[in-house]
């Protein structure tokens, strides 16, 4: 019926960063009250705004790239066909999707080592779109002060054309990201022509509808009960921190005692911190979580914080920094900020960068090296083998042949292992562009060669040449082992 809420966290007290052991319950069933984050500007915050920028300007302008007369970026589920650039992927190369999620996940483990949650507080789909959102909030909206004081008053028509204005420009923006996210999976030009005419298939529809409410239903509604009770990330972030990593940390040595003082009095002698206890730091984290009673999972490591609590400090002429990056060790040892730098370092870091480092290079070596077309050789089913003109063994087998380069190929298929087989009729093979298609192929084998074998299956090996002459080509080979069955 209620959760355990580890706020204060004890690491946070432990390393005397002013917390207790105070544990709060939380019913499960409690309403939520609505976190109204006051907008902040700061260093963080325009690191915050470039990602934001990049991330949405590729994945809102990916689609829209044309390569080679077709979309850049295209994962075309029915044509079994993935399209990245130049390359042309098959189901067969889902290995370069594990290497992908392994750099993801080590990538993931390598930065949270060093400094904390720098995804979340960043590059987290869920905080990019929820500071979108909140943009669009304030433009309407007002900041925080403005946005309470309308919650609070009555369905007058400056409330109702405030709301219904964010609500749609909020429902505009979210269906525009169902559309280009499907139009990953389906051309975005196609898809939009459709959409217009009301003439998308129940998928598409589904999917845009589905993630245009995701998108909406996150950023706009839930947005930090995402990350506090949804995203599996903050409960086991705690596995990867250390003493040393740098997390976003309020210097209590420093800012407590707290309390409020004019500007020009010596605080020191009135025997308080930095500290002027403006609740600012509180008023702007998009999570609502007090940083000075410590480390908290709920903590996104927006650095918001950070950025308001600095402006407070240039305002009253004391130094910046009395919330900042620091590591847990570096607060107790009081480490410059080079000596904790130096910390980055150790066994933990070096591993995950090693790992990170040799999946990286053999992906990219992989992706360099890898086979322009790819063949799979099956045994015609129907039957085993046949004699046929003279006497000849023959076997039939089904190849297909899959080219995964933008232009026109010719391969020629050899087979070797008995003495004396050979393919029937023509050997070469035409396939077009990033195409796959499947080729009869009959081998036969001599009746003297068949009789000095002996019945039964024997190895051998399709040899498939992509001929010199093909547009773009260099030769290139590739082998598939296969059986050839002489009856008795
Ligand atoms: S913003 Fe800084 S000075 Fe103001 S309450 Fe927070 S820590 Fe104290
Ligand atoms: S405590 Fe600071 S860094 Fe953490 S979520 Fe709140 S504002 Fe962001």
């Amino acid at each position: 019926l209620a959760e355990v809420s580890p706020t204060p966290a004890p690491a946070a007290a432990a390393a005397g960063n002013g917390g207790d052991d105070a544990v709060v319950l939380v019913s499960l069933y409690a309403k939520q009250q609505k976190i109204q984050p006051r907008s902040v500007s700061g260093w963080f915050q325009n690191w915050r705004w470039a990602l934001v920028w990049v991330t949405q300007l590729v994945f809102y302008g990916l689609p829209w790239l044309e390569w080679n007369a077709r979309q850049a970026v295209l994962f075309d589920l029915g044509a079994r066909r993935f399209y990245i650039f130049g390359l042309v992927l098959y189901p067969q190369d889902f290995i370069y999707l594990t290497a992908l999620l392994l750099i993801s996940a080590y990538a993931l483990f390598l930065f949270t080592a060093v400094a904390g949650r720098l995804w979340c507080g960043y590059a987290c789909p869920q905080t990019v779109y929820s500071e979108i959102f909140m943009w669009i909030e304030r433009r309407f909206e007002g900041d925080r002060v403005a946005r309470i004081k309308l919650d609070a008053g009555p369905w007058s028509f400056n409330r109702i054309w405030r709301k219904s204005g964010k609500q749609l420009v909020w429902v505009v923006l979210a269906l525009w990201t169902g559309i280009t996210f499907v139009g990953y999976f389906t051309p975005i030009r196609t898809l939009i022509g459709s959409a217009t005419q009301f003439g998308l298939g129940p998928w598409e529809w589904f999917w845009v509808l589905f993630y245009g409410l995701a998108t909406y239903g996150n950023a706009g509604f839930l947005r930090e009960q995402v990350c506090k009770y949804m995203c599996p990330y903050a409960r086991f972030q705690s596995a990867m921190f250390d003493r040393d990593t740098l997390v976003v940390s309020y210097d209590a040595e420093r800012g407590d005692p707290r309390g409020t003082r004019g500007r020009k009095i010596d605080h020191r002698k009135a025997g308080l911190g930095d500290c002027i206890d403006c609740d600012l730091c509180v008023q702007v984290c998009p999570t609502g979580i007090d940083i000075r009673n410590g480390l908290q999972y709920e903590c996104i490591g927006c650095a918001a914080c950070i950025d308001v609590c600095n402006t407070v400090m240039d305002k009253m002429h004391y130094p910046r920094g009395l919330i900042r990056y620091a590591t847990q060790n570096g607060l107790a040892r009081h480490l410059t900020r080079g000596q904790m730098l130096r910390q980055v370092f150790r066994p933990r870091v070096v591993i995950y960068t090693s790992i990170l480092a040799l999946v990286l290079a053999g992906l990219v070596t992989s992706v360099a090296l890898r086979d322009p077309f790819r063949v799979d050789v099956v045994r015609d089913r129907a039957t085993l083998a046949r004699i046929v003109d003279e006497g000849r063994v023959e076997n039939v087998y089904r190849l297909q042949v899959m080219n995964a380069t933008e232009q026109e190929q010719h391969y020629r298929v050899g087979v070797s292992g008995l003495p004396g087989i050979e393919v029937a009729g023509g050997d070469e093979l035409t396939v077009g562009p990033a195409q796959a298609r499947w080729f009869t192929v009959a081998v036969r084998l001599d009746p003297a060669s068949a009789r000095r074998s002996g019945p039964g299956a024997h190895a051998i090996v399709f040899r498939t040449e992509r001929l010199a002459t093909s547009a773009g080509g260099r030769s290139a080979v590739t082998q598939e082992k296969s059986t050839f069955m002489i009856p008795r």
